[in-house]
């Protein structure tokens, strides 16, 4: 989905399909793009149109399957991020890159309907992926809180390290229970878009939270390579940004609710 110039605002998206008898042929960039170095195949969303609203044009979205080597596509290295070392993102860039109609992925115009459906299951992965990292983290602070001892006695029983521990699990605990509930709803066939945004904003930003307080329990040692906090906590950081921003899912959480007011 995402170009240098659309992230948030996918539709605003400059990569084009234009219809040239039975084919496409498609120009433009995308990047930030995951997985791309090893994928055989990429899935791909590109504007094939522009209808004129109220609010102005809007463009329509089709999504595409594009195989890795095919003429006028390529496949081209991302950027060095903080987050996720091991990590690849990947450019990729169409040069009047033609595909036949078979490669559509579901309707033409109708990619949204395709992100939306990939983006509800994408979101409750982050979610669920930040609570299982948090755990892990509460498992090394609170031994930590037991084996460290300054001024005579464990740092744990200082109020201020073991209020610290309470408020982590019991965000974590809370981020746990908002994931199941949202992937129970998906699941049962509920509305679940608010639910979704609501777990992945609130576990990614709890998992930041959480990461930030484990380093502030170990001290200095919790910033070195040693031990694996400093790495839980640049990693957390991409939580809050992909899938949607925190402030993307805040802005669906409202919309849902005032929509239902006729807002
Ligand atoms: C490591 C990594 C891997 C990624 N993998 C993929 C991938 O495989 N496929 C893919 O398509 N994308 C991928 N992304 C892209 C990711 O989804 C985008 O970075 C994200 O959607 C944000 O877009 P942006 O970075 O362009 O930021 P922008 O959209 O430019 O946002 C900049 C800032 O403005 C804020 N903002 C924007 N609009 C609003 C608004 N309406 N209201 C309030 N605030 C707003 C944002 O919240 C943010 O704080 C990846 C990103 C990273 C970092």
């Amino acid at each position: 989905m995402t170009e240098p110039d659309a992230g948030s605002d996918v539709r605003g998206m400059k990569c084009t399909a234009r219809r040239d008898g039975d084919d496409w042929v498609v120009n433009g960039t995308k990047h930030f793009i995951s997985g791309a170095l090893h994928a055989d195949f990429v899935i791909v969303f590109i504007a094939t149109g522009e209808d004129m609203t109220d609010k102005g044009p809007k463009k329509r979205i089709t999504c595409f399957l594009v195989d890795r080597g095919h003429p006028g596509f390529e496949i081209l290295p991302g950027y060095e991020s903080v987050s996720h070392r091991g990590y690849d993102n990947m450019i990729l860039h169409f040069d009047d890159c033609r595909l036949p109609n078979s490669q559509v992925l579901g309707e033409v115009d109708g990619g949204f309907e395709v992100m939306n459906t990939w983006l509800y299951a994408t979101r409750i992965t982050v979610a669920a992926m930040s609570v299982g990292r948090a755990r892990r983290i509460m498992d090394i602070a609170l031994q930590y809180a037991v084996d460290r001892k300054q001024f005579g006695q464990q740092i744990g029983k200082f109020q201020g390290v073991s209020f610290k521990l309470a408020d982590m699990v019991t965000e974590i605990d809370a981020a746990d229970w908002l994931t199941l509930a949202s992937a129970w709803r998906l699941d049962e066939g509920l509305e679940a878009n608010r639910e979704i945004a609501s777990a992945k904003l609130y576990a990614s930003e709890m998992l930041a939270r959480v990461a930030d307080e484990a380093i502030q329990i170990h001290g200095g040692m919790g910033l070195m390579n040693d031990l694996p906090l400093e790495r839980f906590w640049r990693d957390a950081r991409v939580e809050r940004i992909w899938d949607g921003t925190s402030e993307i899912q805040r802005h669906i959480i409202s919309r849902d609710m005032l929509r239902r007011l006729g807002g």
